[in-house]
């Protein structure tokens, strides 16, 4: 039988270093059923983190394998050149519910290049590569997406040929204004965006992209309105938005099914990528018409928009529509709050619970202050697998612990899955 051990060591051999499985022995997932993986000695996981937020709708589900394999049988690949009918009517879908009028929907294969596709047109469309940003974001790998990338774990490079600016405001609890209440905090960051862009820019900047809750950032969760009094800045200056919805997609956030929602704004152009697929690899970029085409060279993306992955794409969406997964995002996340902020307030080294819906993250710090502390978020991962539950990891320090459960949770498994947390939290503070 392969082991876990077996495959990290081929895994080490072949593979670049700056690739780390999460946990101290690996775990390679063999199958999942529903909310469910197993690895491949058999052990079974309850899968609160689907891959980072990209198995949406469960692992298996049938729907989705159904649609796969129907258009598997079919062809597997056409390209833009030809008129393939599930892309034509996922970018339809996509199109009427993203909120943007007039839209226009361009396929990619990463969340990267889906970014990298919207600085291209946003900078071409103001004539500008000035470009805006927010501390503590994560956009991609590629050289673009790294680019509009602060997050310092996860920037490789700062070369390039955006120049960038990074707005205060997305990440709250380490912010110099996080005294301040919700609407002097807002007033304090648009302040900031002001100055940044008459003191550091030439003006004509091109956009600002966000997260409107940061990812990998550790579900950093600016207060509602925050993106709204930041775009009345931009667009008295023609200065585009874009929102990066490659984590907040599809309902997640429970209470909105885009992020930007929260916020009293339609951006100029919004990204996607991860659970829209429930696996399979699909992304893009919506923008309005004017925007979209401001383009006038031919351009292709040989993968983008590629039958299977539209198929499985259309087969999610309307997985996620028809059964309400947004209503159950907002119960199922409002039950995990609800068990979760009791045990966050009486532990002191937990600074806070944040995020929306079944986004949810908890950042550790050292008793008394703000101090990051990786080595017990890295023990609550350790000892949550033990207890047979998968979360994530994340944050700028590595010290904050996502939790993201599939849209179609059940009741009983967030009960399961918070008996599991909660019996970690209690090991570390020596009470179980
Ligand atoms: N944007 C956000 C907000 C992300 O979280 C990620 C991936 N973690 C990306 C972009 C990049 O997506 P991909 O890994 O598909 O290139």
């Amino acid at each position: 039988m392969t082991t876990n051990a077996d495959l990290h060591q081929r895994y080490r051999a072949v593979l670049p270093s700056y690739l780390k499985p999460l946990y101290a022995d690996p775990i390679s997932i063999d199958r999942g059923q529903g909310g469910y993986v197993w690895d491949v000695e058999g052990n079974r996981f309850l899968d609160f983190f689907g891959g980072v937020l990209t198995t949406m709708v469960g692992h298996n589900n049938p729907a989705v394998t159904e649609a796969i394999q129907h258009q598997a049988a079919k062809v597997l690949h056409t390209s833009t050149l030809y008129l393939s009918e599930p892309m034509i009517e996922l970018a339809e879908e996509i199109a009427a519910i993203s909120g943007i009028p007039d839209a226009r929907v361009f396929f990619t294969t990463s969340g990267s290049e889906a970014n990298d596709t919207a600085m291209l047109l946003a900078t071409s469309y103001r004539n500008s590569n000035e470009v805006l940003a927010m501390r503590n974001s994560y956009h991609g790998r590629s050289f673009t997406a790294q680019a509009i990338t602060s997050h310092s774990s996860w920037l490789s490079t700062a070369l390039s040929g955006l120049s960038v600016n990074f707005v205060h405001g997305a990440y709250r609890l380490r912010s110099p204004f996080r005294h301040l209440d919700d609407d002097e905090f807002t007033e304090a960051c648009t302040d900031d965006l002001r100055q940044i862009i008459d003191m550091a820019t030439t003006g004509d900047v091109a956009c600002l992209i966000a997260e409107p809750i940061q990812g990998v950032g550790g579900f950093a969760t600016p207060p509602d309105g925050f993106f709204g009094s930041l775009h009345k800045v931009l667009a008295n200056r023609g200065i585009l938005f874009v929102s990066d919805e490659v984590q907040t997609g599809w309902g997640r956030t429970g209470e909105h099914f885009w992020g930007y929602q929260a916020h009293d704004i339609v951006p100029d152009m919004l990204t996607f990528a991860k659970g829209v697929g429930n696996g399979i690899t699909l992304a893009g970029i919506v923008a309005r018409a004017e925007i979209m085409d401001t383009i006038t060279k031919l351009s292709f993306s040989t993968f983008g928009g590629n039958p299977l992955s539209t198929a499985a794409g259309l087969a999610t969406l309307r997985y996620v529509r028809d059964n309400d997964l947004q209503g159950n995002a907002r119960r199922m996340g409002g039950r995990l709050r609800d068990a979760l902020a009791p045990v966050v307030d009486r532990t002191p080294w937990i600074a806070e619970l944040r995020g929306r819906g079944l986004m949810q993250a908890i950042e550790m710090v050292v008793p008394g202050g703000i101090e990051p502390d990786a080595d017990r978020a890295g023990r609550i991962l350790e000892g949550c697998k033990q207890r047979g539950l998968l979360v994530g990891k994340g944050g700028l320090y590595g010290n904050a612990i996502r939790i993201t459960p599939m849209l179609d949770v059940s009741e009983a498994e967030i009960d399961e899955g918070v008996a599991a947390l909660v019996d970690t939290i209690a090991e570390i503070d020596g009470r179980e």
